[in-house]
Order: structure tokens, then C-alpha cells, then sequence
């Protein structure tokens, strides 16, 4: 089975990948090779997939695996998008949703749409000309208050209208089927392959 290394620190993201790649590659952890991350400099997700999938290989000297997500808010104009992971400064879930609730109170529902936003970049070694990057777009509503215990990040605040519950009340399984990840994931699929 060939080596994947995926090129994240984030311990909810890492386990919804490996539950999709699990059975195909022998996944491991960019953690296994270095503890730095690299900055993220970029203006995209897709940038910062791209740096990210390049510095998993290039410590680990394997195919690599990056993942860039985060949630948008249409209210927000689009943030906090690609910094969501440090929305409130500190990379603590529980004070970036409290800072997105602050920065909704009052707003009706009406105006809380929100899209969680997947770009996946896999690169075969750290110079790859030509990497490979899929999108996924999950849109929602983000709710008055956490709901669920499930997921990481913002799933507690993320109303998912298909099945009436918020993205951390759905079974990982089922989450790990409909995300931005999963659909990200459903296109890259093929490309995949070829590393088989
Ligand atoms: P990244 O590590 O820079 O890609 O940051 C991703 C951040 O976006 C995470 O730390 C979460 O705050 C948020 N995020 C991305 N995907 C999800 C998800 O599936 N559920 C909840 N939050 C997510």
C-alpha cells in the first residue's frame, strides 16, 4: 500500500481524512516528520493548500496531501475564510465561535447563510510542477447558539438545512459524506489513483 503524508496539524481534520483514505494509502502525519508548520502566506485557500502540500513532501520526502478549509459568512463578506483557524488570535474553537456569534448578534436568520469552503492540494514530491487541487463548497446557516458535540471548529454553529441539525450533531460518518471535505475529496478521488 503506498505512503500518503497529510499535511496537517489539525487533529479533527486529520481524523475525516483518514476516515476517507484509510483503506487505500498507509496515511501519515506531516507531525511524523517536523512539528513546523509552514506559514501561510497566501491569498487562497488553494495558495495555501499548495504551501502546505509542499512542505509535507518536502520534509517527508513523500506524495503529500494538504488540506485548506474554513467557513465563509455571506454576512461577513466571506470571513473569517481563510483565517478561520485563528479568527478569535489564539486557534481555540470554542473563542472563534463565541467571536462569530458576537459578530452576528442581532442578525436575523434570514441573513446567516455560510458556506464551509474545502480546497485540497496533492503535489508528488515538493517540487511538483503540476499539483492537483479540488474544491468543495458545503453551504449552511450558522445558528444563534452551539449545537452537538461531534466535528471540530465551527460544526457546532453550522446548521446543515438537509438534515435539520447543526454539522457537529450529524454522525461522522454521515458528515464525512456530505462536507466541503467529502466533496473535495469525491473529485480528487481519480487523481488519487494514480498514486496507487
Ligand atoms: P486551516 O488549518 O488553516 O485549513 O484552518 C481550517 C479551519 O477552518 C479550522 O481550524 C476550523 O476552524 C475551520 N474548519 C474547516 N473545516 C471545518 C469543518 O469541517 N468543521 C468545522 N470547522 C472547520
Amino acid at each position: 500500500m503506498k505512503a500518503l503524508v497529510l499535511a496537517s496539524h489539525n487533529a479533527g481534520k486529520l481524523k475525516e481524512l483518514q476516515a476517507m483514505l484509510g483503506d487505500r494509502f498507509h496515511v501519515r502525519s506531516v507531525a511524523e516528520f517536523s512539528q513546523e508548520a509552514p506559514e501561510e502566506t497566501g491569498l487562497s485557500f488553494i495558495e495555501n493548500a499548495i504551501l502546505k502540500a509542499r512542505h509535507a513532501a518536502r520534509v517527508s520526502g513523500l506524495p503529500a496531501l494538504a488540506d485548506d478549509s474554513g467557513l465563509a459568512v455571506d454576512y461577513l463578506g466571506g470571513a473569517p475564510g481563510i483565517h478561520s483557524a485563528r479568527y478569535a488570535g489564539n486557534g481555540d474553537d470554542a473563542a472563534n465561535n463565541s467571536k462569530l456569534l458576537q459578530a452576528l448578534q442581532d442578525v436575523p436568520d434570514a441573513q446567516r447563510g455560510a458556506q464551509f469552503v474545502c480546497a485540497l492540494a496533492l503535489v508528488q514530491h515538493a517540487d511538483d510542477p503540476l499539483p492537483v487541487v479540488c474544491e468543495g463548497l458545503w453551504r449552511g446557516r450558522i445558528l444563534h447558539a452551539p449545537q452537538g458535540a461531534n466535528g471540530f471548529g465551527y460544526d457546532p454553529l453550522f446548521w446543515v438545512d438537509a438534515h435539520q441539525c447543526s454539522s457537529a450533531e450529524l454522525e461522522p460518518a454521515l458528515k464525512n459524506r456530505i462536507s466541503h471535505r467529502a466533496l473535495a475529496m469525491a473529485q480528487l478521488s481519480a487523481r488519487l489513483e494514480t498514486l496507487e
